[in-house]
Order: structure tokens, then sequence, then C-alpha cells
């Protein structure tokens, strides 16, 4: 009796070891209360704020460009973080470089308001880090509005496969409408179609707020 309540400890502590291995491997973080309705560039740590309002500067070393608070990527990093593999915060949050540009006029965007990259060596390292724009109607990400969530709290994606809460998030978050124009797919007479329309939409939204 005792030997077969051994093995089910053993099982179970192996099942707690895996999961915590795909827990790390996928960057699982619980999100800061201050973001737990999603992360996106603007809240997140490397975002500098820059002279337009609508775009901030990413100081991140491996992405060092202009973002949109549409935007979102694997380094996204806040203070209050706590991982999901192990105790403890997130590390990482080390001193950088102060670095604001400011934007030029003429800084393409995407149909979700997204920079849009042109740039060969732009274009790969937004590729690097799955630097993404959110869909229209998302303006963070989190478990709760990921595509692998399911109602009962479990991940189906299988490189995580465990319980998750809505204010998690992790390297796979995914929508069928997030836009990674550059790499997936898009092509340049479909993207100068999206970015005339955001153009135009933001204008008209930005009209809309003045009317209020
Ligand atoms: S691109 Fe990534 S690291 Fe940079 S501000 Fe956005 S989420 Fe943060
Ligand atoms: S639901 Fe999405 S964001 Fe959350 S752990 Fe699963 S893949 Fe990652």
């Amino acid at each position: 009796m005792k030997r077969i309540a051994e093995f089910f400890k053993h099982i179970i502590k192996a099942g707690f070891t895996a999961a915590k291995v795909r827990a790390r491997d996928a960057g699982l973080i619980e999100l800061p209360k201050q973001v737990a309705k999603g992360a996106n560039c603007l809240n997140c740590h490397w975002w500098k704020d820059t002279n337009n309002r609508d775009v901030g500067y990413c100081n991140h070393p491996r992405v060092s460009m202009f973002v949109s608070e549409k935007q979102l990527c694997n380094l996204w990093n806040s203070n209050g973080v706590k991982t999901k593999w192990g105790s403890g915060e997130v590390v990482g949050l080390e001193e950088y470089k102060n670095l604001v540009p400011d934007p030029p006029a003429d800084l393409p965007f995407d149909l979700s308001g997204g920079v849009v990259y042109t740039g060969e060596a732009e274009v790969s390292r937004a590729k690097n880090v799955n630097l993404i724009t959110l869909p229209k109607d998302i303006k963070g990400a989190a478990c709760f509005n990921c595509e692998y969530s399911s109602s009962m709290g479990w991940c189906k994606n299988s490189g995580v496969a465990q319980p998750i809460q809505k204010d998690y998030l992790c390297h796979y978050w995914d929508h069928p409408n997030a836009i990674r124009s550059k790499w997936r797919g898009l092509n340049s007479v479909q993207e100068e179609k999206v970015r005339d329309k955001t153009k135009r939409e933001m204008k008209e939204l930005r009209q809309k707020l003045k009317n209020l």
C-alpha cells in the first residue's frame, strides 16, 4: 500500500514539474493588478513617450523602434509581474538607455493602429520578438481574450497545457485578428489599403472624441 502511495506521489510531482517547465518556456506570468485588463506596449516597462501621443519608442535593446499602444511582443514586462514557474518577479528590468527620438511624420500604421515596419532590420527584430498588433477590439492581451483559453480555465496550447486564470499571459498569446503584417501574408497592395483605411478610421475616431 505504501509503495502504491509513493508511486502516485511520484507521478503527481513529475506532472507538476513538467507543468512548471512548460510555464517557464512559455513565459507564463500573472499580470500585475494595474494591468489586469491586458498587456500592451503602453503599459510595458520598455515604452517611452515621444512627442507624438499615439506612438512610443520601445527602449528594449532587442526592439529599439517606434511602437503604438496597440502592439505587444514577447518581451513585455512590468513591475509587479509574477512568474508562474517559481516565486519572485520577472528579472530583466535593469536600467536602460533613455533614448526617445521623434517619430517621423509619415510613420505608417496598420488596420488596428500598429506601426508597420518596412526596413529589413526592423522587420527582422519585430519578427524575432513576435511583435504583433492587437485586434481592433482588444486593448490589452491576457488569457481571457486569448484564442487558446477555454471557458474551463484551461490553456489549450500544448506548450502550456495547464490551468490558467484570466489575468495570466504567455508568449503564445494569439487571436485570429492579430496582425503580423510583414511576416504573415499581407502583400503590399493589401497593406496600402490597410494603411489608408486606418488613417481614415483614426481621423474619424479623433473627430468623434473631439465631439464628445
Ligand atoms: S515592443 Fe515589447 S518590449 Fe517594447 S514596449 Fe512593446 S511589449 Fe514592451
Ligand atoms: S490562454 Fe493564451 S496567453 Fe494564456 S497561457 Fe494559454 S496561450 Fe498563453
